[in-house]
């Protein structure tokens, strides 16, 4: 049985995985020329590694790292310590640490406590805040809470405004790239949910390399070592349809008709909406796609002559043009080391940059001397270095927006349409749009076409 996969990011890539494990004939179909879509990554002239976005993964992202070890990838993250560290003007950092050794949610209680980001004040309206989540939150109450956003939960709950803006706003920015009066509370709260139940859990790793030479790239040879075939610079155009609606053929813009048993998109959920038949519009699964909206984000690497920070972690960042940030000279071993394209040992920072709806048209230059501008103030070595080289990558429709009330429209793996399957971050599954979330689709998306659409189906039927 011959399934086509359209999109090559994570959740088409791991779809593919898991039906040919399954014994399915699999072609993947990908627009651009290099794999990964929002993790993608690509080298320019001087042999640098750009990425579209800095990538982290999250102890607790069960179904990556089992798919990692499956393809034999599973030495691909670099695991770090507890921590969310906050970077303060003048070189100085703080941060929100879980004390070692007790169990939660006392771990974190205690590191809390410990913590000089935020006033007592902050501290002891956290504790009364979170506590009960900690304690009692589960999945089914994380999905009652998106009718509101995080800022109207956290004031709900008698958290404190300095606690939002200093602790949970650059988390709220890294995490959907929106402000925590625009997230739905869903999304954050499942987040502490990862920081208050489990150590290992919510433990964030790096790349060894870079997303796509320790993720991606053994993700494309395992699949062609077990017969799947993967096509780049093959954009979907459309589906023909026959009298059942069902589709008949699928058309890439080259012209050339694609025929399979099943289909199956894994393309981002704008892109999806442009290629839906309008025959499929009677149907509320569809038609509720049009609720979701693509993110606004920016990345922004910079290379410098000297090392600017000693952090080997994640960073967030208060009032600053970037959310989050990496010194990923230092948190990934095996790129951007001195001999590497540009890098000469000194610092590269890989900075999200976000909210970003109002730098898609901002020129490149003013945008990096913002950047630096703000560095200077975080970073006093910044002051003295040479910025040696600056990239910046702008993807106006990235993850969708996470708002309230839109997790009830996200789609089953199974659409109404026979022949066809949805899969992708946005698709229904427990995660928010991430990597994860992409995996856990992906291995939806093929457990449930091979229960609809059995590989020996025809064999079974004749015997
Ligand atoms: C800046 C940034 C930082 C992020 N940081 C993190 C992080 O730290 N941790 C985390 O877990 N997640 C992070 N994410 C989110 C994560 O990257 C995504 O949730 C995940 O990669 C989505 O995978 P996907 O396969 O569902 O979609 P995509 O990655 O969007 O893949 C879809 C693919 O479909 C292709 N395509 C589109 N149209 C067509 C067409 N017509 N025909 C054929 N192919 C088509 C695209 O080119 C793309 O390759 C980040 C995202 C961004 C943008």
């Amino acid at each position: 049985m011959n399934i086509a996969i359209f999109g090559g990011g994570v959740a088409g890539l791991t779809a593919a995985i898991h039906l040919l494990d399954k014994g399915y004939s699999v072609t993947v179909y990908e627009k651009r020329s290099v794999l990964g879509g929002k993790v993608s990554v690509w080298k320019d002239s001087d042999g640098d590694s750009i990425e579209s976005g800095l990538h982290v993964v999250f102890g607790g992202y069960k179904e990556l790292q089992s798919i990692l070890k499956h393809i034999g990838a599973e030495d691909a993250i670099l695991w770090k310590d507890l921590a969310l560290v906050y970077a303060e003007k003048n070189g100085k950092q703080t941060s929100f640490e879980k004390q070692k050794g007790l169990p939660s949610p006392l771990a974190e209680l205690l590191g809390g406590l410990k913590t000089n980001v935020i006033t007592w004040r902050d501290k002891l309206s956290l504790i009364r805040g979170l506590l009960p989540l900690l304690l009692f939150g589960n999945e089914d109450y994380f999905r009652s809470q998106d009718d509101i956003t995080y800022s109207d939960w956290h004031a709900r709950r008698g958290i404190t405004e300095n606690a939002l803006q200093r602790l949970w706003r650059p988390i709220s920015l890294a995490l959907n790239f929106i402000e925590p009066n625009v997230i739905s509370a869903r999304p954050m709260i499942t987040i502490f949910n990862y920081f208050g139940r489990n150590y290992e859990d919510a433990r964030f790793g790096f790349f060894k390399a870079n997303p796509n030479d320790s993720m991606i790239e053994p993700m494309r040879q395992y699949i062609l070592k077990k017969g799947g075939v993967i096509e780049n610079n093959a954009r979907l155009k459309e589906f023909a349809l026959n009298e059942a609606g069902e589709i008949q053929y699928a058309l890439l813009a080259e012209g050339r008709r694609i025929e399979a048993d099943a289909y199956i998109s894994a393309l981002p959920v704008h892109s999806f909406k442009k290629v839906i038949p309008k025959a499929w519009l009677k149907y509320d699964y569809f038609k509720n796609l049009f609720h979701f909206v693509g993110s606004p984000v920016a990345n922004c690497q910079l290379w410098f002559d000297r090392k600017i920070t000693e952090t080997d972690n994640l960073m967030f960042s208060h009032g600053t043009t970037f959310a989050t940030f990496a010194d990923v000279s230092i948190a990934a071993t095996d790129d951007y080391q001195a001999g590497q394209g540009t890098a000469t040992g000194g610092s590269v920072l890989n900075l999200v940059l976000a909210p970003a709806h109002h730098l898609m048209e901002l020129p490149n230059d003013v945008i990096v001397e913002q950047v630096m501008n703000e560095l200077k103030t975080l970073f006093p070595k910044a002051k003295d270095a040479t910025l040696l080289k600056s990239t910046i990558v702008k993807i106006p429709e990235s993850v969708y927006k996470a708002v309230p009330g839109v997790d009830k429209f996200r789609p089953d793996q199974r659409s109404p349409i026979a022949n066809f399957f949805l899969c992708g971050d946005y698709t229904y599954q427990k995660y928010l749009a991430s990597m994860e979330g992409a995996a856990l689709s992906g291995r939806a998306v093929a457990e449930k076409l091979s229960a609809k659409l059995p590989k020996h189906r025809q064999v079974e039927l004749l015997s």
